[in-house]
């Protein structure tokens, strides 16, 4: 296996840390990623010359910060396999970019006799904008099933699609690291005339997405996960779609003309940026675009495909340790629970040793609570993570039981 994390973890100044005077071995990427120095150099470089602000000047410097806003669209386009750059918005993140759905197009669409379908293992900003839009308008939300080892049933799809306006799903799921067949979900549910919500904050980060492929109709995602700096993410949607859909936050920008009483509105996607945005975010997302793109997705996937099994295998191997998430098909995540240790305090004593993983409910309580947990401990890979860390890991875990082995 090509090592990539040898040959890219230089890239990384955060990295090279000492964390109590151990190595820091960063597992917690599926809550953020750490930012490569040419995302960081993009960043700075954009506030020492070209900062503006955008599509208002008539000077070189506003149409330079317009230009390089702008050429990011082109880039995320061409990096989701969209058909147009005008079907890319900017937005705060993958939480904005669903709120903005159920405002926009769920307002506009939904009524009390309608039912929406998500699934038992949505993150919360896949549920949250849901209920609040429920309580306005009353329709019915409906689940696919998780199975015992992780995935989605689908088995009784077609009975689920009944009445069903909108299908929205995790992509790749942040706790079990499942990745869902949104293909076969998208065919039946245009089959039964309802669009599809991806939500793709962890599958757009880790390996090659294509729109024309998924054939979904809104794709959100976060820069953050995916190398880019916080504060940007992008709603992609098929423009005939977004050409129905009304604004969703009004101000600045987003309009065609303003009266006292009234306005109207920009045209798709300036309709839906409203005010002055994140402009060196997202400048920094097309940075870490070309960073990515360098690499390669798909060599990004077979690399934390050969992470995620041999963590599985070394994981497994240790006494009263069980992986809570065993789907066929799944991303480098893994959540696991040690016999008799607290998620918390493992956490606790593994950042001792300079590890960072993540233990809670990972913004995922229904699922939690389907299978009668409150938190588990989550270690979350990306391709600068080297196989030496895993064993270092384990080294943790295996010193964490010792510990709780004389506590009782
Ligand atoms: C991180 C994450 C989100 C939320 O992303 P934000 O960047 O916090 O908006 C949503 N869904 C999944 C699956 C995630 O992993």
């Amino acid at each position: 296996m090509n090592n990539l994390a040898l040959k890219y973890r230089q890239d990384f100044p955060l990295l090279k840390q000492e964390v109590y005077g151990k190595p820091l071995v960063y597992l917690d990427n599926a809550a953020t990623s750490q930012k490569p120095t040419s995302v960081l150099k993009a960043v700075d470089y954009y506030y020492c010359n070209d900062n503006a602000n955008i599509h208002r000047g008539l000077y070189a410097l506003s149409e330079r910060a317009t230009q390089a806003y702008e050429s990011v669209r082109d880039k995320v386009s061409k990096f989701i396999g969209a058909t147009s750059s005008q079907e890319i918005i900017f937005t705060s993140g993958t939480t904005e970019s669903i709120n903005l759905v159920a405002h926009s197009w769920g307002r506009k669409n939904l009524s009390s006799n309608d039912a929406i379908l998500l699934t038992e293992m949505e993150h919360h900003s896949n549920l949250v904008p849901w209920h609040l839009l429920r309580e306005q308008i009353g329709f019915q939300i409906k689940f696919i099933p998780v199975t015992a080892e992780g995935s989605l049933d689908l088995s009784q799809l077609e009975e689920l699609l009944k009445n069903v306006k909108l299908v929205s799903l995790n992509h790749m799921s942040n706790v079990l690291g499942t990745i869902n067949d949104v293909k076969k979900v998208a065919e039946l549910a245009h089959q039964a005339g309802a669009l599809v919500l991806v939500d793709g904050a962890q599958s757009v980060a880790h390996m090659p997405v294509d729109m024309k492929v998924l054939d979904c109709d809104f794709y959100a995602f976060s820069g953050h996960k995916m190398c880019a700096p916080t504060g940007c993410g992008v709603l992609w949607a098929k423009k005939n779609i977004l050409e129905e859909m009304g604004p969703f936050l009004g101000g600045g920008e987003m309009i065609h003309q303003v009266f006292l009483d009234h306005s109207t509105y920009a045209e798709v996607p300036n309709r839906f940026e409203a005010g002055t945005m994140n402009i060196a975010q997202v400048v920094g997302l097309g940075a870490a675009i070309d960073y990515l793109s360098e690499i390669g997705m798909d060599k990004i996937f077979a690399y934390e495909q050969y992470l995620l099994e041999l963590a599985t295998e070394k994981l497994q191997k240790i006494e009263g340790l069980s992986i809570f998430g065993q789907a066929p098909h799944k991303g480098a995540v893994i959540s696991f629970l040690l016999d008799q240790v607290h998620p918390h305090d493992l956490a606790t004593i593994l950042d001792q040793e300079g590890i960072a993983i993540r233990a809670g409910h990972h913004c995922a309580q229904p699922l939690m609570r389907k299978f009668d947990l409150i938190s588990t401990a989550r270690a979350s890979f990306y391709f600068y993570n080297m196989p030496e860390e895993i064993d270092v890991l384990v080294q943790g875990l295996e010193k964490a039981k010792e510990m709780f082995a004389y506590v009782r």
